[in-house]
């Protein structure tokens, strides 16, 4: 195969613990991912020579910061092939095509996707015959993110979030997102979580975030959604808390930030119920766009040859 499409879901954080900064500069987290029906694509070209080039399409005039994304070897794509290419004494080269919808900068693991994709194109047209399994650990050394993508579905993740096991869940999740016009950094935030927190505990997973889950119970869920980077980021972008409460007196089950931020998750009970918040955001002057959708939905794969 000369030619592949991977899709790739975004993800969301459950509940997102932040435990204190560790010596590597990595914070150790206990999250549940959960990957949701709004996707990247990667196609992969099969080139003779070793080099990489990457170029990226947004249907997504809203989000400016698409226009941000590098197309050169810090691209998180790029940097996947170079990275599967060195692992594996590859000597054929690629040229990937990246349609974007998932928000840049938006606490949704964009980048991480199209890493994970990446990783799962080339695999495919440099005939590598890896599994997913065999593919992780190159995946964990590019991002904490992007091991959870490459597999989807509902996960635990610790560690800095690469190290990542399935949950036991059931049921469909309603979703509302509200993104921003402009992304937050990461590498931001984290720092601001640093500058205000004093005596961090480890972070946990409550066990009735975990039962919800198993019950397939979307107001318990609702109950128990939590994001501990969220003084952080509203310190930095305090009109997302006038965008939280929007969807909350909307009748959202619960409602944090996505990640670090800025997008914001709203969690209801069905299409209609997301029609309902989504319909009350959008008269909101903060959201750039609102976006319904579901999870869980399978982690990076293929589309077509
Ligand atoms: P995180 O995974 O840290 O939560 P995020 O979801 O907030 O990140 P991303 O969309 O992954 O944010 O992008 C973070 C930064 O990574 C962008 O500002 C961009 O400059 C850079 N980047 C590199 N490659 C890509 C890519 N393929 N897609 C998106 N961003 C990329």
């Amino acid at each position: 195969m000369t030619t592949a499409t991977v899709r790739v879901p975004a993800k969301i954080n459950l509940c997102l613990g932040v435990g204190p900064v560790r010596g590597d500069g990595f914070h150790p987290l206990a999250t549940v991912y959960q990957a949701v029906d709004l996707h990247d694509e990667v196609r992969a070209s099969r080139r003779d020579d070793e080099s990489i080039t990457v170029a990226m399409h947004s249907e997504l005039d809203v989000w400016a910061e698409a226009a941000d994304v590098p197309e050169d070897e810090d691209n998180l794509a790029v940097r996947a092939a170079r990275a599967l290419q060195r692992a594996t004494g590859t000597t054929t080269g690629v040229d990937l095509a990246i349609r974007k919808a998932i928000p840049v900068a938006g606490g949704m693991a964009g980048g991480s996707a199209d890493a994970a994709a990446a990783l799962v194109a080339c695999n495919e047209v440099w005939g590598l015959g890896l599994s997913k399994h065999d593919l992780e650990p190159v995946a964990a050394s590019l991002g904490s993110d992007v091991p959870f993508l490459l597999h989807g579905g509902n996960a635990v993740g610790g560690g800095r979030g690469e190290t990542v096991s399935p949950v036991l869940a059931r049921g469909r999740y309603h979703w509302v997102f509200a993104t921003a016009a402009e992304g937050l950094s990461t590498a931001a935030v984290y720092a601001r979580f640093d500058e205000l927190s004093t005596d961090v505990p480890a972070p946990e997973i409550a066990d009735g975030l975990l039962t919800a889950l198993r019950a397939g119970d979307a107001r318990a869920l609702g109950e128990h959604l939590s994001n501990d980077l969220t003084e952080a980021a509203l310190s930095l972008r305090p009109e997302l808390e006038d965008t939280l409460d929007i969807g909350r007196e909307a009748g959202a089950y619960g409602a944090i930030l996505s990640g670090s931020g800025p997008t914001c998750l709203f969690l209801v009970e069905d299409e209609q119920h997301g029609l309902d918040v989504a319909i009350a955001l959008g008269s909101a002057s903060t959201c750039a766009d609102v976006i319904q959708s579901t999870g869980p939905v399978p982690g990076a794969r293929l589309v077509t040859g």
